[in-house]
């Protein structure tokens, strides 16, 4: 079984702790969340801020608590566990980690004391014809005098409403294969020439439509290498897939402790409906699949902990597809166990399984992270 150190299980214990305190009763969960509408908090993510969370995985010398993946992973299963609103720290994890690893040192010093502050932040490849095909991105940024005029229609940007910038993919080259000539750029929020529009979801404000119309961006503002920008997603991707999965474990051991408890307490035929045998072993697969999860996503954070840099593409889709159909599978049985109770606004279920169901789409679907798994088998 995961085995932490003291200071890693007392670390656990400071966040859970914090969560309970901040969100643990359903009233204070209403409160930060407009009555389940709002997946994300700025307030209560600024709190958490001023614990150092949101710059762990920044490194010390930017501000950060330049933690290890295996501590972020903690940081993150318990957050979701204890149900804190922060829908926004996952793509500003991610963005964080990008702006460290390749944007020019004034920018990363800036950017990043806003990520340790609490600041959120957005990254932004789907276009509305390039989703899981992202290569095929059409959004162009054409080189002018002193800098970059983009051009185009991005969609599905997590966080844009809030963010204090995005870090943009855009085409500056369109004679090479489709994944070459792809550059990152980052877009300071209120920039001229971009117009954010909230996409409404079943998980409330969460995405946006961005249009970009002859925005000015100077040269400075490029981020990495002008062409290098497919490369440079590729290096985050052991990052990015273990924080939706770590993500992801939370929200599954909440919805299995919240329906555990639920079926203890009701009964039917003078009994708890969890001593029915059908229940009994519905339940006894969810732990263990989620046992096992944790297993994946813990052993993955540390071999990378271990191995800085190595690219892990069989193992980090591994860790993304299996955390989310693990808690989209438990959210929906959760709901199926408790009966009507599930599907009433009153209880929480409805919200673990609205912040589930769409893990498999999000971060590249599972198709594709099935894909990503069988061509490492040369398939
Ligand atoms: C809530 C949410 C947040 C998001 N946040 C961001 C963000 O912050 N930044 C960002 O850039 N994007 C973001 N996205 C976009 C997300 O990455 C895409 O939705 C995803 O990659 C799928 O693209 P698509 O929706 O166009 O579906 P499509 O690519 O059109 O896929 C439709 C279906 O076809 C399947 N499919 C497609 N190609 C293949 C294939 N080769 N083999 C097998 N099956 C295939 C897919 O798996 C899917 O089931 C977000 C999306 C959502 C819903």
């Amino acid at each position: 079984m995961v085995a932490f150190t003291p200071e890693q299980s007392a670390f656990a214990q400071a966040v859970s702790d914090f969560c309970k305190r901040e969100a643990g009763t359903r009233a204070q969960r209403d409160a930060w969340t407009d009555d389940g509408r709002e997946p994300h908090s700025q307030e209560l993510y600024r709190k958490m801020a001023a614990f150092g969370w949101a710059g762990i995985n920044v490194a010390e010398e930017y501000g950060g608590a330049g933690a290890g993946n295996v501590e972020l992973c903690i940081f993150l299963e318990e957050a979701m566990r204890g149900q804190a609103p922060i829908g926004g720290i996952g793509p500003t994890l991610i963005t964080a980690a990008a702006y460290e690893k390749f944007a020019p040192e004034e920018m990363k010093r800036a950017v990043l004391a806003g990520v340790v502050a609490g600041d959120a932040l957005s990254i932004s490849m789907s276009e509305p014809e390039a989703g899981s095909d992202v290569g095929a991105l059409t959004c162009r940024a054409d080189k002018v005098d002193g800098g970059w005029l983009i051009n185009g229609q991005k969609t599905w940007c997590s966080c844009a409403h809030y963010a204090s910038s995005i870090l943009l993919i855009a085409r500056t080259d369109r004679s090479g294969a489709k994944h070459e000539g792809l550059t990152q750029f980052h877009i300071p929020a209120g920039i001229e020439g971009l117009r954010v529009n909230p996409i409404d979801t079943l998980g409330g404000s969460e995405v946006n439509d961005l249009y970009f119309t002859d925005c000015f961006v100077p040269d400075e503002n490029v981020v990495g290498r002008v062409g290098d920008g497919w490369t440079q997603l590729m290096a985050g991707l052991n990052t990015e897939r273990l924080i939706l999965a770590a993500m992801q474990l939370g929200v599954a051991e909440r919805s299995f402790g919240d329906t555990l408890k639920f079926i203890r307490e009701r009964k039917q035929f003078g009994r708890p409906v969890g001593t029915f045998q059908a229940l009994r072993h519905w339940m006894a697969d969810h732990a263990t699949e989620i046992a096992a999860t944790k297993e994946l996503i813990y052993s993955l954070a540390k071999v990378s902990d271990e191995n800085p840099g190595q690219m892990m593409p069989r193992e980090a889709s591994m860790v993304k597809l299996k955390a989310t159909e693990v808690s989209k599978a438990m959210t929906i049985d959760g709901m199926q166990m408790m009966g009507g109770y599930g599907y009433a606004k009153e209880f929480d279920a409805e919200r673990l399984m609205r912040g589930a169901i769409i893990s498999t789409v999000f971060g590249g679907t599972n198709e594709i992270q099935r894909d990503i798994i069988g061509k490492t088998y040369g398939l």
